[in-house]
Order: structure tokens, then C-alpha cells, then sequence
């Protein structure tokens, strides 16, 4: 079991992060904000996968602006994602964003700063502070001999955080970002040896859909393991609802979701196996993507391994010859034609409880 770092909590509308509370899941919309009725079906699609937070690009006042109508058509918390102009942090919060992503050292003004701290306090908007490998800013670049590292990437974080500090604002979340895998890694321990601010762990830039789940499992399975990380994000070159559906897995895998969800083991196949694996344990995921229950389901290639290799299934199938066997808790049920597997084992899944 992984004991987990107790680290503040900030609220992002109802979500509570740090404090131990479940690692919430973001992801960000790939679409125009402007254009409210793609990014709240973006939202909505986003929700559906069990995303908590979802984060919006904010680049004009007319984004900032389209929070309060998005706003009023999703149940999710909006972060308005702002890369240095006070102004349309300004417009965010006025729109009823549920939490900034800005750098306060990026704004370039500390006048500018507190206007937007001071909004964000009346409203308890938390902020996040977000390093990224890539942007470290020139003074530390020269001071370090554009060396970056992890004291490097924990130091640029110190100094957005002590701008927020010295005007009494201790709402945030940090995220320090790498695509680095071990990078990132060696930032998020030791900026947690030395805060206990939140944590949003990610491996920025981590590719497309294969790749980026395998360097996003492999870094983020450490730094969880770590005991660190209070929100999320997989990033990946993609629709972000894969990005949900990798963050629900890695979470799982390590016993860190704490929502109901479906587990699938399945067997790689063998020269046993008569059926088309692969094809059904694919179909059978994508209809059950949006049935969120505790039950273990197993897709076996064969009847010689199968129910017995999967005895702690709550129910599964092993393929034979042109059917398959349906089995519950490793005993045969009945026998079903292959064509009707996938369409009998859903209505069976769906029919189970498990909540
Ligand atoms: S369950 Fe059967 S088909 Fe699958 S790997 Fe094992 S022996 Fe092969």
C-alpha cells in the first residue's frame, strides 16, 4: 500500500485536493474555447471518461469570457490556463473559473500580481504554479549555466511561490513538468522534501498514444509510489479522453482510484486460442467505457487456462471452438455462439451489480 504524502488542501469547486484526498484526474480541451457548444460536448465527453477537473487554453478575452456560459452547462470545476496576462486572469475569475493555471513570475509586474491574488482570495480560487522544463526563465538559465535539473526546476517554482507568499496567498498547486521521465521525477521528490503544497503531477510532452501511456505510466507510477501527487494529468497527443481512460489505469494499477470501475484482465492468446481475442477484448472495453462498477471481468483465449486462471473474475469468457464459455467466479455458466460473445457479455455486465 502507498502512504501518501499529506500536503495542504485547496478546494477547485467541490473537488478537495491534497490533504489525502482521491488524486483527482484533469485533462485539458483540445478545442477553440470560443466556441462553447464543441468545448462543453468536449467537457461532457471528458466527464462521461471520470474526468474531475477539466483545464480551459485561455489566449483572449473572448475565451475568458465563454467560461460563465461553459460554466453553466458542465458539473465539472473549469481551470482557466493563462500564460502571463494579468488581464484575462482577471476576466477568468470574473467568469467564474473554479482555478487559475499562471505563473505569477511570468506576469512581469507585482502590482499586476496582486490584482489578480486579490480577486482570487475574495473568490478562494486556488492558483497553480506550473514549471516546465522548456520555460525555465533566463536568470536561473544563467545562473545555472543553462543546466537544468531538478534543483533548478524546484527553484523556478520557489519563485513564483514566494511572490504568492509575500502577499499572504497560499492557495496553490505545483506542478514541475518535464519530458524527461527521470527528470520529472527527481523534481516532484525533492520540491516535496521541501514543501507541502499540492502537487499536479504530469510528464509534459509525452507523445502520442503509446508511447505517451508508457512514459506517463513508468514516471508517474514512481512519483506515485513516492507517496506524491494530489491531481493529475496524462498528457497525450490525442483525444483527452484517452488521457482519462490512461490516468483511471494508472491509478488502478497502483490502488489509488477510489471510484467504482470495471478491472478486464485478458490473455495475450496463444496457439490455443480459436477465437478473435483481440478484437472482442478491444469491443468489450469500449462498450463497457462508460459503466463505472467494481467487478473484475476476464477475456480468455481458451477453456484449458482460462476460468481457472481467472478464477477471481466476477465473470469472464474463455474461448472454444467458435463459442465461448461464460464462467462467473471460475465456474462455466453456459456456452455462447462467438458472434453473440460480445453483445451476451455486456448485457450480463451491465445486468451485475457492482457499485
Ligand atoms: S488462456 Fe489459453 S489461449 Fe490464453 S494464453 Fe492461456 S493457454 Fe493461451
Amino acid at each position: 500500500m502507498i502512504n501518501r504524502k499529506i500536503t495542504r488542501e485547496i478546494s477547485v469547486g467541490d473537488i478537495r485536493i491534497g490533504n489525502g484526498n482521491p488524486i483527482a484526474i484533469q485533462s485539458m480541451t483540445t478545442t477553440d474555447t470560443r466556441d462553447v457548444v464543441s468545448t462543453v460536448d468536449q467537457i461532457k465527453r471528458l466527464e462521461n471518461a471520470g474526468c474531475d477537473i477539466v483545464r480551459l487554453a485561455v489566449p483572449d478575452r473572448e475565451s475568458a469570457l465563454a467560461i460563465k456560459k461553459i460554466k453553466d452547462l458542465v458539473g465539472i470545476p473549469l481551470v482557466a490556463d493563462i500564460h502571463f496576462d494579468y488581464r484575462l486572469a482577471l476576466e477568468a475569475l470574473d467568469s467564474g473559473v473554479d482555478k487559475l493555471r499562471i505563473n505569477p513570475g511570468n506576469i512581469g509586474d507585482n502590482q499586476r500580481v496582486r490584482l489578480v491574488v486579490e480577486k482570487a482570495k475574495e473568490r478562494n480560487i486556488p492558483i497553480r504554479i506550473g514549471v516546465n522544463s522548456g520555460s525555465v526563465d533566463k536568470e536561473l538559465l544563467e545562473k545555472y549555466k543553462n543546466k537544468i535539473d531538478a534543483e533548478v526546476l524546484v527553484e523556478s517554482a520557489a519563485k513564483h511561490i514566494e511572490i504568492l507568499e509575500s502577499m499572504n496567498f497560499k492557495d496553490i498547486a505545483v506542478s514541475i513538468k518535464a519530458s524527461d521521465v527521470l527528470l520529472t521525477v527527481a523534481s516532484y521528490r525533492l520540491f516535496s522534501e521541501r514543501y507541502d503544497y499540492p502537487t499536479h503531477i504530469g510528464i509534459t510532452e509525452a507523445g502520442t498514444v503509446m508511447r505517451g501511456t508508457v512514459k506517463s505510466s513508468a514516471g508517474l507510477g514512481i512519483i506515485l509510489y513516492h507517496g506524491i501527487g494530489d491531481t493529475m494529468r496524462v498528457s497525450l497527443t490525442s483525444d483527452p479522453v484517452e488521457e482519462i481512460k490512461v490516468a483511471r489505469e494508472i491509478l488502478k494499477s497502483v490502488g489509488l482510484y477510489t471510484k467504482p470501475d470495471i478491472e478486464f484482465v485478458s490473455c495475450p492468446t496463444c496457439g490455443r486460442c480459436k477465437i478473435d481475442l483481440i478484437e472482442l477484448a478491444n469491443a468489450l472495453e469500449n462498450e463497457c467505457a462508460g459503466l463505472h462498477k467494481n467487478i473484475k471481468v476476464a477475456v480468455m483465449g481458451c477453456a484449458v487456462n482460462g476460468p481457472g486462471e481467472a478464477r477471481d473474475a466476477d465473470i469472464g469468457i474463455a474461448g472454444g471452438d467458435k463459442k465461448v464459455l461464460l464462467f462467473k467466479k471460475g465456474e462455466i455458466i453456459r456456452s455462447i455462439d462467438e458472434k453473440d460473445a460480445l453483445k451476451e457479455l455486456v448485457r450480463e455486465i451491465k445486468e451485475m451489480q457492482g457499485d
